[in-house]
């Protein structure tokens, strides 16, 4: 059976991922850094489809915790045929612009949206080469490693997110001569708990300016997610960033969301 390690998947787009994965058949492993409760529910939802599946309780932003969960998801289901880098999240910044803004602000933002899909990446194509297992790993970044959100003050997350889809690019055409595909997926607005932080007022008006006519679904990266992991399908897609956002990012209505507040 074909396993799939999905960062970050005890809600939002990484439990739709697990769920995508595991309706393909793939054993689960659903990582969280500290909803327990949750990612036991989307785990026993896996089940329920008639795949093993397993939580992995770890801070992926720590190299080591990060490295150690992928050795312990190998060790509990012999290979891993998919990496997802799912785990991450734009933190309102402290009051301030750039030059205020502190060190450890973003040392943690920097970590959880870069640095976390590297550790993990790294120890999974290890595992790859070592047991020739010709697997994906799939980074989801964000629109906004394309298009800056300075003027939200997420800057090191636009950094960090456009740091991943280069940091794509370098390891997809290192890791595919191992038969590794490397691909990124850049969601637009996404509805998760992650949006709980805005107004009812600010979605609404976030969602009229997609064009698609608002937000989109964990399963509609879930999906395109599934499609990279697939060799047969997307063999010939190497170090791409995939932009998923129903035409948000395309007709200025990124500049039109700026002016809403935090
Ligand atoms: P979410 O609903 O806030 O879920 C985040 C998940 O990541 C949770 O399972 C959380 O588990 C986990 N997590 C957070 N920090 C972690 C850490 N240090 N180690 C391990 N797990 C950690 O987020 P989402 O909206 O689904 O977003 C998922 C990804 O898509 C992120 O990379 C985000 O940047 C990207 N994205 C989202 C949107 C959007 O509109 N939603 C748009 C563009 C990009 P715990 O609670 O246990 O920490």
């Amino acid at each position: 059976m074909k396993a799939a390690l999905i960062t970050g998947a005890s809600r939002g787009i990484g439990a739709g991922c697990a769920l995508a994965f595991a309706r393909e058949g793939y054993a689960v492993g659903i990582n969280h850094r500290s909803s327990a409760e949750d990612a036991e529910k989307i785990a026993q939802q896996c089940r329920e489809l008639g795949v093993e599946a397993e939580v992995f309780a770890a801070d992926v932003a720590d190299a080591g915790q990060a490295q150690g969960m992928v050795e312990a998801f190998v060790e509990r289901f012999g290979r891993i045929d998919a990496l997802v880098n799912n785990a991450g999240g734009a933190l309102r910044m402290p009051p301030g612009g750039f030059v205020d803004m502190p060190i450890e602000y973003w040392d943690n933002q920097i970590a959880l949206n870069l640095s976390a899909a590297s550790y993990c990446a790294q120890a999974a194509a290890r595992s790859m080469i070592a047991t020739d297992v010709q697997g994906a790993i799939i980074n989801i970044s964000s629109i906004h490693g394309d298009v800056t959100w300075v003027r939200r003050k997420a800057l090191p997350y636009s950094a960090a997110k456009g740091g991943l889809n280069m940091f794509t690019k370098a390891i997809g055409v290192e890791l595919i001569k191992h038969g590794i595909n490397v691909n990124c997926i850049a969601p637009g607005l996404i509805h998760t708990k992650a949006l709980d932080r805005y107004s009812e007022r600010d979605l609404n008006g976030f969602n009229r300016k997609i064009p698609f006519g608002g937000g989109g679904t964990p399963a509609d990266i879930a999906e395109l997610a599934v499609f990279l992991a697939d060799k047969a399908k997307s063999r010939f897609i190497v170090g791409q960033t995939i932009t998923v956002d129903g035409g948000q990012s395309i007709d200025g209505s990124i500049d039109a969301m700026l002016d809403d507040e935090f």
